[in-house]
């Protein structure tokens, strides 16, 4: 496992904490870390929850090139399309626009001595990846995501 988290750190900024409860009775949001560590594989809880990072290269969407939407592992909220993937060479599946902004959101991340800005699923808070301004057009953006914090569609028909 990629040891070079500070989970205790991470937890303050948490999102999962301060919006517990705000997003509607019984949503995703209202599920806190210790349910969510029943649920999700321990990889996955690692990224989603304690904001940590996969191994580039690692994860099953990295040259993944099936169409179709790429939903939140954790409450499927639908977050990318392959429309907008590319391959950055990071190692990391890489894309230069959310499907929909309204189930994106962005958080300051100061961690490592770095200012990035993380992005997070807007509708259950688990942790998504980065975002940086060094994507093709006609963004520009390019938001750097862990495999396991997505579900390709063709892969949820399968569960
Ligand atoms: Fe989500």
């Amino acid at each position: 496992m990629d040891d070079n988290q500070a989970p205790s750190s991470r937890r303050q900024e948490g999102s999962h904490k301060d919006r517990r409860g705000s997003g509607g009775s019984g949503g995703p949001r209202a599920k806190t870390p210790d349910e969510w560590k029943e649920i999700l594989e321990p990889d996955r809880y690692e990224v989603c929850i304690n904001h940590g990072t996969e191994p580039p290269f690692s994860g099953r969407y990295n040259g993944y090139s099936p169409d179709g939407g790429y939903m939140c592992a954790c409450c499927r909220a639908e977050l990318f399309s392959s429309d907008a993937k590319f391959d950055s060479g990071s190692g990391w599946p890489s894309f230069w626009r959310p499907a929909s902004e309204d189930n994106i959101e962005y958080v300051q991340d100061t961690s490592y001595g770095m200012t990035r800005t993380g992005v997070n699923c807007g509708r259950c808070g688990a942790h998504l990846g980065h975002v940086f301004d060094d994507g093709p057009a006609p963004t520009n953006l390019r938001y750097c995501i862990n495999s396991l914090s997505l579900i390709h569609e063709s892969d949820c028909r399968e569960e």
